[in-house]
């Protein structure tokens, strides 16, 4: 019994909720899961490397993208476009591989149109109020990039009904185990001889 295409993971939730620290552990721990590296086009930060992070592009060239039809979601963010490369997650899932996504949740809801049956997890902050903290705290953004970020996290989590799993972040090494538990039952879910 196996199956045959991978399954697409998408992991969303608010700004400052800790979605890149959770999927940093769990791909620590988890080599099985296929990571889509993001295109955008905001500037690196410090100790951020291109390819490994982000492929960091202009803005033309994340609208040749768009124009060429190589993304399969995006959405522009904070001011900048962020989006997800088309062939490297339909060729890994073909191989039989999962796919892991950490995407905002408006590009998020847009992948749904095109892999209905991917895998949709919300990471859900403890409080407004720890999340809060967390972006003040995080320290690399000016006063008017945290106000919009906290702006955004409130209408990211009026779309929490839309996914198929909320895990609550409420300690990293917690909410990891909980995404490795969805991924082991979805795959149950598949097995079928
Ligand atoms: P940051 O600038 O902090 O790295 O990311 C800002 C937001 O963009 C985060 O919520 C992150 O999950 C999201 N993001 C990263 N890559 C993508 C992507 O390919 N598509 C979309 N829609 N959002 C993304």
């Amino acid at each position: 019994m196996k199956d045959e295409q991978g399954i697409l993971f998408i992991l969303s939730g608010p700004s400052g909720v800790g979605k890149g620290t959770v999927r940093k552990q769990l791909f620590e721990e988890d080599s099985e899961l296929q990571y889509s590296i993001s295109v955008t086009t905001r500037n690196p930060r410090e100790g951020e490397q291109d390819g490994v992070d982000y492929f960091f592009k202009s803005r033309d060239q994340f609208e040749d993208m768009i124009e060429q039809n190589e993304l399969i979601e995006y959405a522009e963010y904070v001011g900048n476009y962020y989006g997800t490369p088309k062939k490297y997650v339909e060729d890994t899932l073909k191989a039989g591989k999962d796919v892991f996504l950490e995407i905002e949740v408006q590009g998020a809801l847009k992948v749904r149109d095109t892999f209905p049956h991917g895998v949709f997890i919300f990471l859900f902050p403890p409080s407004l109020d720890e999340l809060k903290n967390r972006i003040i705290n995080r320290g690399t953004e000016s006063e008017e990039l945290i106000r919009n970020r906290l702006l955004e996290a409130k209408k990211e989590i009026e779309m929490m009904d839309a996914y198929d799993y909320v895990v609550v972040n409420d300690e990293i090494d917690n909410a990891v185990r909980r995404i490795q538990s969805i991924v082991v039952s979805e795959h149950c879910k598949r097995e079928r001889v």
